[in-house]
């Protein structure tokens, strides 16, 4: 059997979606489970839709990610160059073929002429498609246009009266009559491909045994079938991964806010997550289990499982997986991790690191991104903190709390090393001092040095603060 190869085919526009990482995903562990090699492509003929260095930027977010390419235009390979733009005589080559061969012909159509053709058959209650006027024009004729220099694209000439069926690996036998295809452009008047006469000519040469793409893809794919054809070349097999959809069952798209990988990844989603999320909208393992290490996915991925119908992407429950796998994290690790947020922010981490790994493992339990640490860091800055929930008021002026907090600052100030099993300790003497316990002793405590009745483990929102302020804060309520 010949080696498994897939790609994934991106146009640079500067950000990848998260559609499009899942799309990159499945390539890659289809590839990792079949013991075949991936390949990164970069479809750029779309002069007008180009970005500055959008190109380096997507492969600095696949590094991110962890996504590795066995071959493209950093690792290289054998079937280079892996951008199109530098292949650009390979696709004016098989152009020309097509032409010579009578699949494909030169249209001299004017934007206007397309126009007036396209009115017409709206107002005449027909298909909008290409009439092929330019198929009938004598070859002397196209000589002498052509020896003038006037512009012209290369149509394919889509053969009448066709059903074009083929077996998608993912939706099954898909067919396609070809009255309804459009002489799609091949070649355009820039001298550029377009996409479709691009992705059969590199998906022949780089040897691609499977494609698997968008669902958006599905109808340019009998246009592909026929130019495999028409080219005399054996198609791959052809997949399309279903839409990612919001919770609203529309289409993911810019304006529902976060779809770019790059905004995740900055805001302090783990690579890790995101890849398990991605991983799990449109596929399961044939189990309930939903925590899977990439390794894992690449040993578990097979197209059988991967579903016929829209995926959803719910922030809610990618924040939710999110913040279990910042909680797998070692504390040491996570400290490293919130670090920058922090440095970023307006606040000043405190000069005692253990002051500050006190903090940050206080607030790890409600974190479901990175980006929320500084605000969620507040909590230790904030000493005049007002109080307005009548129970809540009720507790910190109850006599029995003004003794205790009387007893547990002596006590604290007198303590050499705050930890969170002194501070238990503490706690736990100034009560029996006191008189109180359970919720006597701990909600009013709570609330004298956060103002909140819920909030981080108490212990830890103590260490964090240190001494000084956990007195200061103590005596405001005194
Ligand atoms: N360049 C296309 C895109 O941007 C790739 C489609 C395909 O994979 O064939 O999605």
């Amino acid at each position: 059997m010949s080696e498994v190869r897939v790609r994934f085919a991106p146009s640079p526009t500067g950000y990848l979606h998260v559609g499009s990482l899942r799309s990159a995903l499945y390539n890659y562990l289809y590839a990792r489970n079949n013991n075949g090699r991936v390949v990164l492509r970069i479809e750029d003929t779309d002069r007008e839709r180009l970005v500055e260095d959008a190109i380096e930027k997507m492969i600095s977010t696949f590094k991110r990610v962890n996504i590795e390419f066995d071959e493209g235009p950093v690792q290289g390979g054998d079937h280079g160059p892996y951008i199109q733009s530098e292949r650009f005589n390979l696709y004016q080559k098989y152009a020309a073929q097509l032409v010579e061969s009578g699949h494909a012909y030169y249209c001299f159509c004017t934007r206007d002429d397309l126009d007036e053709m396209r009115k017409q058959q709206s107002e005449a209650g027909q298909d909008v498609k290409y009439d092929k006027r330019c198929l009938h024009l004598p070859k002397e004729e196209v000589e002498k246009r052509l020896a003038a220099g006037e512009p012209y694209v290369i149509r394919l000439n889509v053969p009448a009266g066709r059903v074009i069926t083929f077996d998608d690996s993912i939706h099954g036998p898909t067919s396609f009559e070809t009255d309804y295809i459009d002489d799609q452009v091949l070649l355009k008047s820039d001298g550029f491909p377009t996409y479709h006469l691009a992705v059969v000519v590199d998906d022949h040469h780089m040897g691609i045994t499977q494609v698997l793409r968008a669902d958006e893809w599905i109808p340019s794919t009998p246009k592909h079938i026929l130019l495999y054809e028409a080219l005399g070349w054996e198609p791959p097999q052809i997949g399309h991964i279903p839409l990612l959809i919001n919770t609203e069952g529309k289409k993911l798209s810019k304006r529902d806010g976060d779809v770019s990988v790059e905004d995740y990844l900055d805001k302090g989603f783990l690579p890790e997550a995101l890849v398990n999320y991605l991983a799990l909208i449109g596929w399961n393992p044939g189990n309930d289990e939903e925590f899977f290490s990439l390794n894992e996915l690449e040993n578990l991925f097979t197209l059988e499982r991967v579903n016929d119908s829209p995926g959803v992407f719910d922030v809610e429950k990618l924040k939710w997986m999110n913040g279990k796998y910042i909680r797998s994290r070692d504390m040491a690790e996570l400290v490293e991790l919130v670090r920058p947020y922090v440095e970023k922010s307006d606040i000043a981490i405190p000069e005692d690191e253990e002051k500050f790994r006190w903090m940050v493992e206080a607030i790890h339990e409600g974190l479901e991104y990175l980006a929320q640490a500084p605000e969620k860091l507040r909590i230790f800055y904030q000493d005049d903190f007002a109080v307005t929930e009548p129970e809540s008021l009720e507790l910190l002026q109850l006599d029995s709390s003004k003794q205790l907090f009387t007893i547990l600052k002596d006590k604290v100030a007198i303590v050499d090393k705050l930890t969170p099993d002194v501070m238990k300790g503490l706690l736990k003497d100034a009560g029996k001092e006191a008189g109180v316990k359970g919720k006597l002793l701990f909600m009013p405590t709570r609330l004298a040095v956060s103002g909140n009745q819920h909030g981080p483990d108490l212990m830890l929102l103590i260490c964090g603060m240190g001494k000084e302020q956990v007195i200061k804060r103590l005596e405001r309520w005194i």
